[in-house]
């Protein structure tokens, strides 16, 4: 059987099954499947530290002196607890596309706001647009 990926030509016990104790293999092999899930993480990881430097640098340059209390762990799991599932429009996305949405734009919060994990919310990137200044809490 042909990986898909790599081209190799592999035994059936290099592929894992589609589901339990049901015939068809995946057309990927193990390790391939393996590369596939590293590379994704790394890319979640990169993502959302990103996401939080970003939104950390804007509320700074707002001199609101406003402030974040969440890590970068507690906005992983928020993104990784809606399953890819924008809760404005109701599309699923994608958990590498959801951007984070202050629920309270930072023009809109009062001096000295701390941002909790409960202040942000993962959005799509077209419903984050429409957002735009409004004050809307989805969770
Ligand atoms: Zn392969
Ligand atoms: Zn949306």
């Amino acid at each position: 059987m042909i990986c898909k990926k790599c081209k190799r030509d592999l035994p059936q016990s290099s592929f894992y099954k589609l589901r339990k104790n049901k015939p068809g293999l995946r057309s990927i092999c193990k390790e391939c499947q393996y590369n596939e899930i590293k590379e994704y993480r790394k890319t979640f990881e990169g993502k959302t530290s990103k996401a939080l430097s970003n939104a950390r640098r804007i509320a700074k340059e707002n001199n609101k002196n406003l402030s974040h209390s969440f890590s970068v762990d507690e906005w992983r799991e928020r993104v990784l607890g809606s399953n890819g599932f924008c809760p404005m429009c109701g599309n699923s996305v994608g958990i590498l596309i959801l951007t984070m949405d202050h629920a309270v734009p930072f023009c809109k919060a009062p001096s000295g706001f701390i941002y909790t994990i409960d202040d942000v919310q993962p959005l799509c990137p077209s419903c984050n647009d429409k957002k735009g200044r409004l004050i809307l809490y989805f969770f």
